[in-house]
């Protein structure tokens, strides 16, 4: 775009960018044609939203707001002076606009500017518009992993989508492409777990629902992959703290997801990340920005940087002597908008004049920072009608893919001489529920702020609803809402009434509900340095196991819990993780068996955090020793999650057993028939296992998945497919390829060995992908 630009004027005189009907491309032309330096630089501003900002400033000192705040607020610029900026066309974007009122007042200010640019808005829109009150609040990216079901996950983002459209905002800083390695990491539920390949699908799944194809018109929203790369894995286990993994991983586990959601989804934006790989910051990283994911996979699209990150170059990593070098390295690198503030501009700007970033890397930052904005549509339709946007949140249609998505995800761990489901006839027997996730929001997890209580079903609320119509007696205690604080004196209480219950129900887990920060147990900046359950709630348990009444535990948390003591005599335990609005209604739905569970788990759950890091697809030599005071099995594996029935799998039986032609398809088919009782869904897991190989190679690696609905004594064949990149690796040149010899093929509903029946496949001779 940038040596190419034109002023063209349309027939009745107008400016040709301002011109609907003409192409993308002559309209960022045109437009960039008239733009100084200066306002392409603006463009590569962005700001946090007023309203964010003047709930920060009232709680700030003066003297607080006179300082370059950890938070990102700078002397000198308050919210009104922010809005000043915008009204002279000197910022391009912002982020946490949270409602349409000040998405509408914002653009207007942008369009008072000489060029009327509108702004581009994003937000964190994670799992729903949940910045937002009143949006759909859908399961947290680690729930919805847990249901295998990459079509109602993208249904549910192309709903969020329309939600935040509806509300002004264009651009979802969404999916978290991390691959989960290490769950003391608290942002752990914001994930979609430990596999590469189900990452990817994930993420593919997400794009696809938020972007369309080209997010061309007004229904869909820009994506944003993030964050490039590996912070799932520091060294430590804390946010933003240095990773040191080799460039083998980087291409084997943390990769794939970005080269896919490149390849397979046109992902219009990636974030770089906080932290550092072996040295390299994040945001500067230009082999990671611009060499890889540019040169050589072809992303398209533009880069963010995270909060406040790119002055972190100098500040935390002290790798540039000050924020003006700190940019210098980041332009250069790559990286074509700020989050969040002021100087940025100006800074740049000079570092062009000096030549030091060529005005070459500006162009092409805002060529398609104005490509998106041209795209999505906003020239014509900066603002948001009021009225509508009622209708669009939480709409109905949006609620049932919320609920399916929470009753797919709930994964079953224990179910002792099945004991769940209910009996639908409760013949007034009491069911005592406490806990501290029992009758809050937590069960909506991180990146949503307080939701009308009405919108959402509580584990209470749902538990009584079902629970009374079955004929139960349902007696609730609030025994702490804060899992620090369950006292003695409510444990004493709640032993009691539970020794006057006949079945007992603890709502335990974590809490990462964003806007609750002093009950926060994990999320963003708030790691664990155990896996264990935070403060008294084991406590709490072992006085209502006393009791020796049944006790089904519900975990609410985005990472895994390690309480291998608890689960052994607790008689049914539900992984719920944070299945957002509906949760208590799901929950309540498999608990009294109107929904019969099929989540399984998108990681390992290991037996304590002394295992870590523990993950299936481990190198051979993981565990050709054991530990002095610890098993070296988990406590649950990754894929595993029981059903109300059972299943029985035939052997897979592949369609060729030599893969010889890059083009080649084997489908690999495996029957599957319900062997129990009830009608159930069940997914179907395929992984496979390069023999021998030049490089160690995992010893399993999930490549294909399936989940169907059998009825009872029913059986269907389910095809899984293997193309040649289920079988890529790469080489010592960083070449993906397929390496001659035989693969294991393994199927079965378990990433561990006694449920899963194995074939072989060979490989006659090596192919060289061109990816
Ligand atoms: C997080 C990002 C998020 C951004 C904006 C950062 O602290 O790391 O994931 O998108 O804030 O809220």
């Amino acid at each position: 775009a940038c040596n190419t630009n034109k002023k063209q004027d349309t027939n009745d005189g107008g400016p040709l960018y301002q011109d609907a009907s003409a192409p993308i491309k002559d309209r960022v032309s045109d437009l960039m044609s008239r733009m100084t330096l200066e306002d392409k630089v603006y463009q590569m501003c962005q700001y946090v939203g007023l309203e964010h900002m003047k709930a920060a400033e009232s709680d700030l000192s003066e003297e607080e707001l006179d300082i370059n705040d950890a938070r990102g607020f700078y002397p000198g610029v308050h919210s009104d002076s922010v809005g000043r900026l915008a009204q002279a066309g000197k910022i391009g974007s912002f982020l946490h606009v949270v409602t349409p009122e000040e998405a509408n007042y914002l653009q207007s200010l942008a369009l008072e500017s000489p060029l009327k640019i509108p702004l581009l808005i994003g937000i964190d829109a994670i799992h729903g518009n949940g910045l937002v009150n009143g949006s759909t609040i859908y399961p947290s990216p680690i729930s919805q992993a847990a249901t295998f079901d990459d079509t109602l996950i993208e249904e549910g983002s192309r709903q969020t989508a329309l939600e935040m459209r509806a509300n002004g905002m264009h651009w979802s800083f969404t999916p978290n492409i991390d691959v989960l390695r290490d769950p003391r990491w608290g942002r752990t539920g914001e994930t979609y777990g430990e596999d590469p390949y189900l990452v990817g699908n994930m993420g593919i799944a997400t794009i696809k629902g938020l972007q369309s194809d080209d997010f061309t018109g007004t229904e869909h929203v820009i994506a944003c992959a993030k964050h490039l790369i590996a912070g799932s894995s520091s060294i430590n286990g804390l946010n933003a703290s240095p990773t040191d993994v080799s460039k083998r991983t980087l291409f084997e586990i943390f990769l794939p997801p970005y080269r896919r959601a490149v390849q397979e989804a046109n992902v219009y934006s990636i974030m770089a990340a906080h932290n550092e790989v072996a040295g390299m910051p994040g945001h500067m990283d230009k082999f990671m920005m611009t060499d890889l994911m540019r040169d050589r996979w072809h992303f398209d699209g533009f880069y963010v940087s995270d909060w406040n990150d790119v002055s972190r170059i100098a500040l935390w990593h002290h790798v540039a002597k000050d924020f003006k070098q700190s940019i210098e390295f980041s332009v250069n690198a790559g990286m074509d908008m700020n989050m969040h503030g002021p100087v940025f501009d100006k800074l740049l700007i000079e570092l062009v004049n000096e030549g030091k970033v060529d005005e070459a890397r500006v162009n092409y930052a805002c060529s398609k920072i104005l490509e998106a904005k041209f795209r999505l549509g906003l020239f014509e339709n900066p603002y948001v009608d009021l009225e509508k946007v009622k209708s669009v949140n939480f709409s109905e249609a949006h609620q049932k893919t919320a609920l399916e998505q929470a009753q797919k995800a709930i994964v079953l761990l224990k179910n002792e001489k099945s004991m769940l489901p209910l009996s639908e006839n409760g013949n007034n027997k009491t069911i005592f529920i406490t806990g501290p996730n029992a009758n809050n929001q937590t069960t909506l997890g991180d990146w949503v702020s307080p939701q009308p209580e009405e919108n959402i079903v509580t584990m209470v609320e749902g538990i009584t609803k079902i629970g009374e119509s079955n004929g139960y007696k349902i007696d609730y205690f609030n025994s702490g809402d804060r899992s620090k604080e369950i006292t003695d004196e409510n444990i004493t209480i709640a032993a009691q009434k539970a020794s006057n219950a006949d079945i007992c129900v603890l709502v335990l887990g974590e809490n990462s509900f964003r806007h609750d920060w002093a009950r926060k147990t994990t999320g963003e900046n708030i790691d664990r340095a155990t896996l264990k359950l935070s403060g008294n709630q084991i406590k709490l348990s072992e006085k209502i196991l006393e009791t020796g009444k049944p006790v089904i535990v519900l975990y609410v948390s985005g990472s895994p819990i390690a309480e291998p003591w608890l689960e052994q005599r607790a008689s049914a335990v539900l992984n719920t993780w944070e299945s957002g609005a509906f949760a208590g209604q799901a929950t309540a739905e498999i608990l009294f068996g109107q929904v019969n569970p099929s989540g399984k788990l998108p990681l390992t759950v290991p037996r304590s955090v002394g295992q870590l890091q523990m993950v299936y697809n481990h190198k051979p030599t993981a565990y050709v020793h054991k530990y002095n005071t610890e098993k070296k099995v988990p406590l649950h594996p990754f894929g595993y999650g029981l059903s109300y029935t059972s299943f029985e799998f035939s052997k897979p039986e592949l369609t060729k057993t030599t893969f010889s032609d890059i083009n080649d398809t084997i489908t690999v088919n495996v029957q599957v028939t319900n062997t129990g009782k009830v009608e159930g869904d069940e997914v179907v897991q395929l992984y496979i296992r390069d023999n021998i190989s030049s490089y160690t190679r995992p010893v399993k690696e999930l490549k294909a998945y399936k989940r169907v609905t059998l009825k009872p004594g029913e059986t269907k064949t389910v095809a899984l497919n293997i193309n040649a990149e289920s079988l890529a690796m790469y080489d010592h040149d960083y070449n993906f390829v397929i390496e001659p010899g035989d693969f294991t093929i393994m199927t079965g509903n378990s990433s561990s060995d006694k449920d899963l029946k194995t074939a072989s496949l060979s490989v006659p001779q090596k192919i060289k992908l061109e990816i």
